[in-house]
């Protein structure tokens, strides 16, 4: 455990303290939701292909149920702590509600590097936390799907070990799960396909349309290599730069997406003066474009940074990639934030689908999974700006708001809260002996 709050941390408890705030929500229920309903850390030995058996440390927190089991990933790398877990639960629960899904926040996480191991000691460690953490999830409980290094393989192995554990097939336990075994079409570009129908619907907002704005995105890994794809193939914009751990290329009149693909598969990095400019990977975030995509890692966007961005709009795929101080610099240039858990909330809700379709025995087209996402996702961007718009346009705190204030409404509507405290209810009840009258 770490005495030191982490930028990300920092990130989650702070708007959540501005949003209570806001709300005015009385002090016992802010605890309350401060505070995650259960965490579970477990050890796991794993035999390695060596004969030798080593020992993992993994996580689940469940942040809260009031509206539903608790939903979020499961992620496999090597600096997982649980501190990093429980905050990364508890952005679910704000995620799920400003979703509005019948779901509570949950994560997990094993501090183990995967690139380490062979696919039968990664198969032998996700059964291990499998096993340990079985009694805490269920598909009416908690239910982990993928993240970090974490993929729909692991989820059928952990479908396939909670079911032999449970005696019966339980589909519903993960989302995320391979097709075959009753995973949801579209699951996989879930989270990228939701952030661009927002970012669609907010571009629109601002008047400037989707169809040739020039966009860079921070990160070509799983979520920003897609969200390139779906915004230069289908609504016509430009990814004019694209960058990731080892730094950024900048084509101004829009990158060629097959040629920075093949490279990145073939060399791991979109780096190339072929491609385009090679630029430092800072200055990604401060180039003349109408949108940025920080899609790679948390709290990029600083204080020292946020004056310079030249965007219109930044479109949060990656968790916690602006740090508050940064978002008030942003808030006063206008900048239009589409915060982490309005524009990457895609991905829990397609996981949603599955879900109801497992629960319904059930299995939907790709049309209807993509049809059924732009809805939901019009519908929270709406609620969201028109809530921001009583707020100077913050975007960041009308979320949060309506994140926070939905799952309250839960706890508080299942009694205990708001009441008088239970001695003057009962002395108020009990008529007073004679004696003492
Ligand atoms: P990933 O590991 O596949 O990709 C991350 C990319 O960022 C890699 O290309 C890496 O090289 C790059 N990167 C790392 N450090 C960098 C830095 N300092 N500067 C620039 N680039 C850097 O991860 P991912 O699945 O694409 O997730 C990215 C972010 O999006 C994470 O914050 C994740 O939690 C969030 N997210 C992802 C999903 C999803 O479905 N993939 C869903 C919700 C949120």
């Amino acid at each position: 455990m770490s005495d030191i709050e982490s930028a990300f941390e920092r990130i989650v408890r702070e708007n959540f303290d501005r949003a209570c705030e806001t709300l005015n929500l009385d002090p016992e229920l802010r605890e309350m939701l401060s505070v995650p309903r259960r965490e579970v850390s477990v050890a796991l030995p794993v035999q390695m292909d060596d004969g030798s058996v080593r020992v993992y440390r993994g996580y689940r927190v469940s942040h809260s149920s009031a509206r539903g089991p608790s939903k979020g990933g499961l992620r496999f790398a090597s600096g997982v702590t649980l501190e990093e877990v429980r905050s990364l639960a508890t952005l679910m629960s704000w995620k799920c509600a400003v979703m509005n899904l019948p779901f509570g926040g949950g994560k997990g996480g094993v501090a183990v590097s995967t690139r380490k191991l062979s696919d039968r000691e990664l198969e032998a460690l996700t059964r291990s936390y499998t096993r340990e953490i079985a009694p805490f999830i269920g598909p009416d409980r908690d239910i982990p799907a993928p993240d970090m290094y974490t993929d729909e393989r692991v989820m059928g192995w952990i479908m396939d070990a909670y079911s032999q554990l449970k005696g019966q097939e339980v589909p519903g336990v993960v989302t995320g799960k391979p097709l075959a075994l009753g995973g949801s079409q579209g699951r996989e570009t879930a989270t990228a396909r939701g952030l661009v129908l927002t970012l669609d619907a907010a571009a629109r907002e601002r008047g400037i349309g989707l169809e040739g704005c020039t966009v860079a995105v921070q990160g070509f890994g799983n979520a920003g290599r897609k969200i390139s794809r779906i915004l230069g193939d289908e609504f016509g914009a430009r990814v004019v730069a694209v960058s990731d751990s080892q730094g950024a290329i900048y084509e101004p009149e829009g990158l060629d997406l097959d040629a920075v693909e093949e490279q990145k598969d073939q060399a791991g990095t979109v780096v190339d003066e072929s491609l385009g400019r090679v630029v430092s990977n800072g200055s990604i975030l401060t180039l003349d474009v109408d949108v940025l995509i920080p899609a790679a890692v948390e709290g990029v966007l600083t204080a020292e940074v946020a004056p310079d961005v030249n965007a219109h709009i930044v479109a949060e795929a990656a968790n916690g990639p602006t740090l508050p101080d940064a978002d008030r610099i942003l808030q006063e240039k206008g900048v239009m934030v589409l915060p982490d858990i309005l524009a990457s909330g895609g991905g829990v809700t397609v996981s949603y689908f599955e879900w109801v379709q497992n629960k319904l025995g059930d299995r939907w087209p790709l049309e209807r999974v993509w049809s059924e996402l732009r809805t939901r996702m019009d519908e929270s961007f709406r609620e969201v700006y028109e809530l921001a718009q009583e707020h100077d346009g913050d975007m960041r705190l009308a979320a949060y708001m309506i994140g926070v204030g939905r799952v309250a409404e839960a706890v508080r509507a299942r009694g205990g809260f708001g009441l008088e405290p239970v001695a003057s209810r009962v002395a108020g009840s009990v008529p007073r002996h004679p004696a003492t009258a």
